[in-house]
């Protein structure tokens, strides 16, 4: 069994969540983490029960009804499946397009391979799936919007923080940082960015290419 994540969202994106305000990147990388998380998992019930405090305070917002049963589906799997070596939940692989579609790129330097799972047209955010081999780095960058990620194996050290399975990070915009994987294991992410993505610092915007071609 994973541990139990060190790191977790913020209370905006339990909210968002629980009052079914998330797109669906943030839903997908939610329910990735909720699958791991019973802290979490309990925010978002105690969030989502009907006459909970925070409800009475929106009564206009009404819970998806099958919320709790797609949580407790999600608890009950612990360990994300692999899915052709790639560790995804097979519940969250459902709502994505088929894996043989996702265009994968590589930075120039630090053997990280990224693709675009989607974009959701009405909020302009993007869930991006991440891999990054053992010692491999994600090159200084500057984000142009808010960035959340959610660790689904090996581990990362970001901001001066170590990261492993389970965990959350939120990034906010104008923050530069440098990502390095775990030695031995790699890791693989899952990252939400909204507005524009994101900028390599120093190194003549390397990195414009993966978001400004459609990746
Ligand atoms: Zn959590």
């Amino acid at each position: 069994m994973m541990l139990a994540p060190t790191y977790h969202p913020e209370a905006r994106r339990l909210l968002a969540y629980a009052t079914g305000h998330a797109d669906l990147p943030l839903r997908l990388m939610m329910e990735a983490h909720l699958s791991n998380c019973s802290v979490c998992t309990r925010q978002v019930a105690c969030l989502s029960a009907p006459g909970g405090r925070v409800l009475e305070a929106w009564p206009e917002q009404t819970p998806p009804p099958d919320l709790l049963d797609r949580i407790w589906v999600q608890v009950a799997r612990r360990q994300p499946e692999a899915v052709a070596g790639i560790p995804l939940p097979a519940a969250l692989l459902a709502d994505l397009p088929p894996p043989r579609s996702w265009r994968w790129r590589t930075t120039f330097s630090g053997g990280c391979r990224v693709a675009r799972l989607l974009r959701d047209e009405s909020s302009g955010s993007s869930l991006f799936l991440v891999h990054l081999p053992p010692d491999g780095r994600f090159p200084f960058h500057v984000h142009l919007g808010d960035e959340d990620s959610l660790v689904l194996t090996g581990g990362v050290r970001l901001g001066g923080r170590l990261l492993e399975a389970g965990d959350w990070d939120h990034t906010s915009p104008g923050v530069e940082h440098e990502a390095r994987a775990d030695a031995h294991e790699g890791c693989w992410t899952l990252s939400r960015l909204e507005g524009r993505g994101l900028r390599l610092a120093g190194w003549r915007g390397m990195l414009q290419w993966v978001m400004e071609r459609g990746l």
